[in-house]
Order: structure tokens, then sequence, then C-alpha cells
């Protein structure tokens, strides 16, 4: 037992990863049950879970839309394509996006969402 969950959290930690755009549950149950047949969604919810425990991942939340996860790496943004679903990665941040809090605030951190359509569906 104890081996089958190490071999479900390496497939989906890696799956996530080679993906190289965060997912939802249900997507990383459509491609992990490529790789291993009979992958179910409470063993997807579970090995996610773990993963976000481990700090192997971290979740990406869009207000109002299903929570996905990606490997956890640096600052960066993210672009919803209003056809296709997916989320995609956009690497940087504009530094100029500080001038416009108010005199006297302190942001402690920001959410940037670009929507549109990716390469694929404009
Ligand atoms: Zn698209
Ligand atoms: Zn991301």
């Amino acid at each position: 037992m104890q081996e089958r969950n190490t071999r479900q959290r390496q497939i989906v930690a890696r799956l996530i990863q080679e993906a190289g755009h965060p997912l939802t549950v249900r997507e990383i149950l459509d491609l992990g049950q490529r790789q291993m047949s009979g992958l179910g969604i409470a063993t997807v919810y579970r090995t996610v879970k773990r993963l976000l425990d481990a700090g192997e991942l971290q979740a990406v939340v869009i207000p109002g839309d299903t929570v996905r996860y990606e490997t956890v790496k640096h600052h960066h943004h993210h672009f919803k394509c209003n056809r296709c679903d997916r989320v995609f990665d956009l690497d940087g941040c504009i530094k100029e996006l500080k001038s416009m809090v108010p005199r006297g605030f302190k942001v402690e951190n920001h959410e940037l969402t670009f929507y549109g359509y990716c390469r694929s569906c404009a």
C-alpha cells in the first residue's frame, strides 16, 4: 500500500510538472488515468493534498473558478483562456503595479490574471 501511494504521488507530481501549467483535479485525473489505470478522483484529491502539505505544490486560485495546482515556483501571474478554460503561466511581473497603491498602504502580495484566448484558440 505504501509503495502504491509513493507511485501515485510521483505520477501526479510529474504530470503537473510536465504539463507546465496549472491543472484542475479533473485534468490531473484525466492525464493520470493514461498512466495508471484505475486511478480514481478520491486518490487524486488525497495525493494533491499530500503534495500541498509537503510544499511541493501550490494552489492557483482564480476567483469564481475551480482551484488549480502547480509546482511551487517564484512569483508569477496567469492567463486564463476563455475558450478552452486552460490556465497558463506568465513570467515576470510589472514593478509599476506598486505605484497604484496609495501612500501609507503596505502591500503584502498581489494576484493578477489575464483573460483572453490562448494560441490554439485565438
Ligand atoms: Zn485556449
Ligand atoms: Zn502558475
